[in-house]
């Protein structure tokens, strides 16, 4: 079945459960995602709401720092490219930032919130150098 998609209105193909993917922006077709705007709405990687705002801005699709922190708390495994290394953050004994290959610039906190304030990446606060931050995907 063929319908548009709701963020650029390019025309996708539905599967037999009605998910889709936009080949055009990547987002993935969710009713829940309409029902709940300012919410990630697992597999896309941002909201339906933040998502309309980058498109228009002609940015790809990628989380708010604070929709981040969201998705790091419901355990999904991020990872990002942030200089050509690419960085995971994992919730194995808190909330974990490390790059994704070698484990380095390992850092932990015991809340969500010490992780967004504190996790640094070569020095820099994470949530200063967002913007600058690419390839924004869920790992699980
Ligand atoms: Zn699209």
């Amino acid at each position: 079945m063929k319908t548009n998609c709701d963020i650029c209105g390019n025309e996708i193909f539905l599967d037999a459960y009605g998910n889709g993917k936009c080949k055009k922006c990547h987002w993935i077709k969710n009713a829940k995602a309409l029902d709940y705007p300012n919410d990630v709405i697992y597999p896309n990687v941002t909201s339906f709401n933040n998502a309309k705002m980058l498109l228009k801005n002609g940015k790809r699709l990628k989380p708010t720092y604070a929709e981040f922190l969201k998705i790091v708390n419901n355990n999904l495994e991020p990872t990002f490219k942030y200089k050509n290394k690419t960085y995971v953050a994992t919730t194995f004994d808190g909330f974990e930032l490390c790059e994704q290959d070698s484990g380095d610039q390992y850092q932990s906190y015991n809340t969500i919130e010490e992780f967004g304030e504190n996790v640094k990446i070569e020095g820099c606060l994470l949530k200063d150098i967002w913007d600058s931050v690419k390839n924004f995907q869920l790992g699980c």
